[in-house]
């Protein structure tokens, strides 16, 4: 074993030791240690007990760790640590800049337990207010696990939208006279794109391969037949398909659908067909109507294209408010006040659902019955002032772990409408996690299940349910499902939308904005729907005003 190793290891054992209060002199000692076999100039492996315990700075205790761990591979103390301490926590050690005081705080008293859930806590502005951290800290570790999330390849939709739609724009500066478009997961809008791919049509594909080489709009660039690969700064992967333009309609179909649907479509044109001119053209020889890049994924939709029943998916100007919010009474940084305004001016908006945080959340700031109440004499007094702009009186109610909704059933019938969300103990197995949603979803009380699965993209799985029980239970409930707009989240995921859909259940795409800017995620939140298939007359934020006071009344 070499030395590295052995010191991580050493330094690993300190932190924790700091983590869980053991005495200060000991996690001095032992981190010294780590340091100093990290500078050695020889090897320690190989020494005995003897030789190690001399050398200045290790001692005759930790002399007893390495030789235990050159001989077995582990050190006991530190295993045993290591099954005290979440598995999440033990990773966030290795965070650049949070040392294990920060870990502790973050771990005992904002409750997080995994780097997954620090980064929305970050995104979420929770770690601000928390003992020695402050914005820039916040910001700083929120830069740390956002390049360690890039290091594996694999990018949110929204984190790499602004830069894929720039290098499309730098290619079309760089051939004028071709034909350009994304294809792949980008143009199918995935949630997660691990590799962009652009087609390009042109005249001349020799000149446009060596022009791309040569530019520097791609670092690491291959060539593989008509294949331009390389990255883009921060690494995302691209893949540029150089065709003749005569090629270009064919190749941005193949190139755009996943296989199955590819393959499915392809097998109905009864001929192959030459050089098309667009993809309508294909879609047309296939018997079926044009369909959307964003639905192209299997064969979800290619029957109801052969018959001309493809749905009008929703659009940006059908939303007419917005559901669940947080405001300064929990865990958001703006009042109710200033997301109203926002809402209706820069939004234009008919009506903003506020759902802070109910009182089990602490690490949140939830509201106790006394603060919901005040809250709701608040919202009262905006409502005379703010002109025909409505501020609904939500909560987001925590899913305790029998089920149960944070509130007494008096309290529960004052709001206007009730998300019901889990928000702790999220390791479950299936059947529980099933059967606790289930049971929340049969309160009387809850309007919308918040998003249903806790899971937070490239960095949580959500705990597991089973979709069809849980979907089914919200169609014979007359419960509202969300599609939490967060692109951390898009939870309800879009694979699920069709049988929600097919069992009447609407859906609503809630930002869970905790800030007035949070209301701009709802763009996301309908990226997913379209891609779902959701249409308006199913989509509970685009009804209007009076509409939805009929929807809140009714339930
Ligand atoms: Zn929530
Ligand atoms: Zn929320």
């Amino acid at each position: 074993m070499e030395n590295k190793p052995i010191a991580r290891k050493l330094r690993l054992l300190s932190q924790l030791m700091e983590l869980h209060d053991a005495n200060p002199f000991k996690i001095k000692s032992i981190a010294n240690a780590a340091f100093k076999v990290d500078k050695l100039p020889f090897q320690v492996a190989g020494k005995n007990y003897a030789e190690l315990e001399k050398i200045d700075g290790i001692g005759k205790s930790t002399a007893g760790k390495i030789i235990e761990l050159l001989e077995k591979g582990t050190m006991t103390e530190l295993d045993e640590l290591i099954a005290q301490t979440p598995e999440g926590i033990v990773e966030m050690m290795g965070i650049k800049g949070i040392g294990p005081k920060k870990v502790g705080i973050i771990w005992k008293e904002l409750g997080i337990e995994n780097i997954g859930e620090l980064f929305y806590a970050c995104n979420e502005n929770r770690l601000v207010e928390a003992k020695g951290f402050g914005l820039k800290t916040q910001e700083d570790i929120r830069k740390v696990i956002e390049f360690n999330m890039a290091s594996h390849g694999k990018f949110l939709y929204a984190k790499v939208e602004q830069q894929a739609n720039d290098f499309l724009q730098q290619l079309k500066d760089i051939f004028p006279d071709a034909l350009l478009e994304f294809a792949g997961e980008f143009r199918r809008r995935s949630e997660i794109i691990d590799k962009l791919v652009v087609v390009l049509g042109s005249r001349d594909e020799e000149t446009a391969f060596t022009t791309l080489k040569q530019s520097d709009v791609v670092t690491d660039v291959q060539t593989d037949k008509n294949h331009v690969t390389g990255k883009l700064e921060g690494g995302l992967a691209v893949d540029i398909v150089c065709v003749e333009k005569r090629y270009y309609y064919q190749e941005l179909f193949t190139q755009t659908g996943d296989d199955e649907h590819v393959n499915a479509i392809l097998s109905r044109t009864a001929d192959t067909i030459d050089q098309p001119e667009s993809e309508e053209l294909i879609y047309k020889k296939a018997g079926a109507a044009y369909i959307l890049p964003e639905l192209r994924e299997g064969t979800t939709f290619i029957e109801r294209a052969e018959n001309n029943e493809l749905p009008v998916l929703i659009s940006h100007h059908d939303l007419k408010g917005t559901l669940h919010n947080h405001s300064t009474w929990s865990d958001g940084i703006n009042t109710v006040e200033e997301m109203a305004i926002y809402c209706r001016d820069e939004m234009h908006l008919e009506y903003l659902g506020m759902c802070d945080h109910s009182k089990s959340a602490f690490y949140a700031k939830g509201l106790s019955i006394e603060r919901v109440l005040q809250q709701h004499e608040e919202i009262d007094h905006l409502n005379k002032k703010l002109n025909g702009f409505h501020i609904f009186k939500g909560i987001e109610s925590d899913i305790l772990y029998d089920g149960s909704l944070d509130y007494p059933d008096e309290i529960l019938q004052r709001f206007d409408f009730i998300v019901a969300s889990v928000h702790s103990i999220l390791k479950m197995d299936e059947a529980k996690a099933t059967s606790r949603l289930i049971t929340a979803i049969e309160n009387p009380y809850t309007t919308i299940l918040g998003h249903p699965t806790g899971r937070l993209l490239l960095s949580r799985k959500g705990y597991p349910i089973d979709y069809k029980k849980v979907i089914d239970a919200c169609a014979a409930n007359n419960v509202v499902i969300e599609i939490n707009a967060n692109p951390l989240r898009l939870d309800l995921d879009w694979r699920w939308h069709q049988y929600a859909l097919e069992k009447g259940v609407w859906l609503s795409i809630n930002p869970d904005a905790h800030r007035k800017e949070g209301f701009h995620d709802m763009y996301y939140g309908l990226l997913v729907a379209r891609k779902g298939g959701l249409y308006k007359e199913r989509c509970l934020n685009a009804l209007s005003l009076p509409e939805i006071k009929a929807f809140f009344d009714k339930k």
